[in-house]
């Protein structure tokens, strides 16, 4: 699939509607597939890959053995358990296996759709987004590695001549993508999330596989073009939850000025173990206890003072 020209096609994980989390009023999020860092403790490892593709869902499986014949290539074998495992390297994302169980336990995740079919699947609740404010949110994964898609998508929603017929859109970023593809995005956007993970470099690499310095970068442009941007800020054990660093974050924030409306906490859940379990994937990442209120509180005030209003949970 060509990322040259604006393209009308891309690879969705997931549309939701009525979301109230991702941008004001109600929204649907349409979620992309691919992502463009690798976070330790990422929360949805079906969302990382650019392509469709089969992950078991090994909680459903009955060990029946059936799927086994229908793979062409190999890849798919057994655990000692009789739990299917599929080799990525010799998958060949045909989705023969996933048609061959009856049990819903190898899950086709992403489907190739058009821009125009996923508004029109957005523009069915558009009488609620211009009662509540809402509209577009289009996340990830990292929409950003399709960007010409996003491009497409964003534009669709903007596409009425009449400008009270056109729905509020919001981008949900990880910040790590070319400024190019921004531009080609950006104005068609009426809101930005931006996820700001970590604000020391080294640390931001050892925990993404990336440092910072493009998102930081971008954020400036975007703060310098007078787009307006949510902060979404995870809270993470042992990684990015000390004061110091908060710190820095909540003064890059104030740094961005009035382009800030403000800033969203998303603290680490540990629920991210169990579905990696049911994946039947490894979770590497030392699961730690989830926040209470305590312990948001001071958080939430240190941030309160450099940026308006900070919100738990998006
Ligand atoms: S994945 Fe489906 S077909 Fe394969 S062993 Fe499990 S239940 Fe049977
Ligand atoms: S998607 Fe195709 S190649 Fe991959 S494991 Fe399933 S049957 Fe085998």
């Amino acid at each position: 699939m060509s990322e040259s020209t604006d393209t009308a096609w891309g690879v969705v994980n997931d549309i939701q509607r009525m979301c109230v989390n991702d941008g004001p009023g109600f929204r649907s999020t349409v979620f992309l597939k691919g992502c463009l860092l690798d976070c330790r403790w990422c929360h949805n490892p079906e969302g990382k890959r650019r392509f469709p593709e089969v992950i078991p869902y090994v909680s459903n499986c009955k060990v029946c053995g059936e799927c086994l014949p229908a793979c062409p290539t190999g890849a798919l074998s057994t655990n000692g358990g009789g739990l299917p495992k599929i080799s990525r390297a010799l998958c060949s994302d045909c989705m023969q296996c996933a048609a061959a169980c009856r049990h819903e336990a190898l899950v086709v995740w992403g489907r190739v759709m058009s821009a125009d079919d996923v508004l029109s699947e957005v523009m069915k609740d558009k009488a609620f987004y211009k009662t509540s404010g809402g509209g577009l949110t289009v996340s990830g994964g990292e929409p950003m590695a399709q960007p010409a898609f996003v491009a497409a998508l964003m534009r669709g929603a903007k596409a009425d001549p009449d400008p009270n017929e056109r729905i509020h859109t919001a981008l949900d970023t990880c910040g790590h993508a070319a400024w190019a593809d921004y531009e080609r995005v950006l104005d068609f956007v009426d809101l930005v999330l931006l996820d700001i993970k970590h604000m020391d470099p080294s640390a931001h690499k050892a925990y993404t596989g990336r440092d910072n310095t493009l998102i930081l970068d971008n954020a400036r442009k975007m703060a310098a073009r007078g787009m307006k941007m949510r902060l979404r800020v995870p809270v993470i054990p042992k990684v990015n939850d000390t004061e110091a660093n908060f710190t820095a974050t909540a003064r890059f924030a104030a740094e961005l000025g009035e382009a800030v409306t403000g800033l969203d906490l998303l603290p680490y859940h540990p629920y991210a173990g169990g579905k990696y379990r049911a994946f039947g994937m490894e979770y590497e990442f030392p699961a730690g206890e989830g926040y209470d209120d305590e312990m948001l509180t001071p958080i939430i005030n240190l941030f309160l003072d450099y940026v308006p209003e900070v919100t738990v949970g998006g």
